[in-house]
């Protein structure tokens, strides 16, 4: 187990990827706060299983929109796990609908949960995490290619976080912490459904010709974590079954 006596907190956790990063992270060792908007069940069910494996691990209810609530999940987690190595801004949001014609209040809740939540978590964070920490935020694979007009905003909030990335990694490398984001292709969600009008054409972008899952990201999220990704900052890692190849 490579994250043994490591401190996480990931944003969005009670359902789909934010979750199974959660659970990768303590199947590696670590103890693990999670945040949620909703779902105080599904949190308390992501809590269970990793207790379960002999972790520590809490639940706190904070809306990625909310700057205070960010910042109060942070304090809460440090002082729940004892203090703080590993950050994952995971929450986000999707809202269909083409530039010429979002609404100003999708296009506001994209930008507040999508980007200014991750930089103020980060922010919060810093406070706490010290050498060898990591900060690991997660984009998407459409920051780079962008297969529907519908998408166009969400697509813009995810960008701005790779350029987010460069910046932290320059500003916290000399303090031994590693910044890099994870841009997950499609990956079966209850943001991303394997049925409905989306899912054959984004499907058929991947070399395989199939959805990821939410474990295969947790994977991924929990190699950076790690000491033996020590040397990668300021970097993108796309895990999108080659859709973007
Ligand atoms: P889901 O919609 O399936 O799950 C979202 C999670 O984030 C839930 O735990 C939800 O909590 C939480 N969340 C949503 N809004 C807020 C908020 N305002 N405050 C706090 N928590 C919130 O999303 P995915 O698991 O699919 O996506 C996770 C991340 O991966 C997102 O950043 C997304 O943009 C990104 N991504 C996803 C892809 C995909 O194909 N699924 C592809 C590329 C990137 P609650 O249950 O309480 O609502």
């Amino acid at each position: 187990m490579v994250l043994t006596g490591k401190r996480a907190l990931v944003t969005g956790a009670s359902r789909g990827i934010g979750a199974a990063i959660a659970g990768a992270l303590a199947a590696e060792g670590a103890d693990v706060a999670i945040t949620y908007e909703k779902s105080a069940d599904l949190a308390g069910r992501v809590v269970g299983e990793i207790r379960s494996k002999g972790r520590n691990a809490v639940a706190i209810r904070a809306d990625s929109a909310d700057v205070a609530q960010v910042r109060a999940s942070i304090a809460g987690a440090a002082d729940a796990l004892g203090g703080l190595d590993i950050l994952v801004n995971n929450a986000g949001i999707l809202r269909l609908a083409g530039v010429a014609d979002i609404a100003i209040d999708d296009l506001q809740a994209l930008l507040d949960v999508n980007v200014r939540s991750p930089i103020v978590a980060t922010q919060a964070a810093l406070q706490h995490i010290g050498e060898g920490g990591r900060i690991i935020t997660i984009g998407s694979y459409f920051a780079d290619r962008i297969p529907s007009h519908l998408v166009g905003v969400y697509a813009a909030t995810k960008s701005a976080l790779t350029a987010f990335n460069k910046a932290l990694a320059r500003e916290i490398g000399s303090r031994g912490i590693t910044a890099n984001v994870v841009q997950p292709g499609s990956i079966a969600t209850d943001m991303n459904p394997t049925e409905g009008p989306f899912y054959e054409p984004l499907r058929a972008l991947a070399v395989n010709g199939r959805y990821g899952t939410p474990d295969e990201i947790g994977d991924a999220v929990a190699f950076l974590a790690s000491d033996r990704a020590r040397y990668i900052t300021g970097t993108t890692l796309t895990v999108d079954g080659g859709a973007n190849a």
